[in-house]
């Protein structure tokens, strides 16, 4: 193996890991994972992702407002999210986005606070992390009229096709693939991860979501990372410690890790 993976997003503050979160992430060092960016989807999160990457030395951490989240944020959460952003390990603003399959709030409630997380993203001079569900769209057109992300940032869980990555990449993002790449019907999604060009390629399991197979619809963590590896070099027919070291470095540089 060998390998020094850069886990671009998790979510260890996760109930599901109540029962053996210290044992997972002890371990992880020696399973290959060597940095870990633990994401947060509203205060109480991000505050719980500030707290896990001040007793880790290799996990980093997002503070951000998620879509699902955008109608139930509290009044003064930019004032609450640049604040956890000065920590030392905070390392982007995410995650951010739209969430058009579940809708759990308003469309024009998430538009505006992805606006205008993008806006203070901006200010702060900090990456951003972008989740986009079913919104691909709406997605880039906020991105444009904002003057699209100054500092860079992550399309995570990238679900779209050659042409949305394309439109991502024009924007200077980053695209992180996933679990959904080992699925069967990954065909536009490989296309694009074929497609993408090698300084901009990032992993990420999305843990305990998002398990590549053959574990789909199990509790997911970031030692399968290398399922993804080890599919991404296949279809780009590559070496697996190529990618490996790029999508390591990518990262690193992106999140301005040393
Ligand atoms: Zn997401
Ligand atoms: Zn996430």
């Amino acid at each position: 193996m060998g390998y020094a993976l850069f886990d671009t997003h998790a979510h260890y503050d996760d109930e599901k890991y109540n029962h053996d979160r210290e044992a997972l992430l002890g371990g992880l060092p020696d399973a290959g994972i060597v940095n870990v960016v633990n994401i947060g989807y509203d205060i109480g999160s991000s505050v719980k992702s500030g707290e896990l990457a001040s007793r880790y030395s290799f996990i980093w951490f997002a503070a951000g407002i998620h879509p699902h989240d955008a109608a139930s944020a509290p009044e003064g959460w930019e004032g609450s999210i640049a604040g956890l952003l000065k920590n030392r390990k905070a390392v982007a603003l995410g995650e951010i986005g739209l969430d058009y399959h579940y809708d759990l709030s308003p469309r024009d409630v998430q538009k505006d606070m992805f606006a205008r997380q993008l806006a203070l993203s901006g200010g702060l001079g900090t990456p951003v992390i972008i989740h986009d569900r079913d919104a691909h769209a709406d997605i880039i057109d906020i991105l444009k009229l904002s003057g699209g992300a100054p500092r860079g940032g992550v399309c995570h869980c990238f679900s779209g096709d050659r042409r949305l990555a394309g439109q991502a990449l024009d924007l200077g993002l980053h695209i992180a693939f996933g679990g959904a790449l080992t699925f069967k019907n990954a065909g536009d999604l490989a296309e694009a991860a074929a497609f993408t060009p090698p300084d901009r390629l990032l992993i990420e399991t999305d843990c305990p979501y998002m398990s590549p197979a053959p574990y789909r619809g199990r509790r997911n963590d970031s030692t399968r990372l290398t399922i993804i590896l080890e599919r991404l070099a296949q279809i780009r027919g590559e070496s697996p410690g190529y990618i490996s070291d790029i999508t390591t470095e990518n990262a690193k540089k992106l999140f301005s890790i040393e």
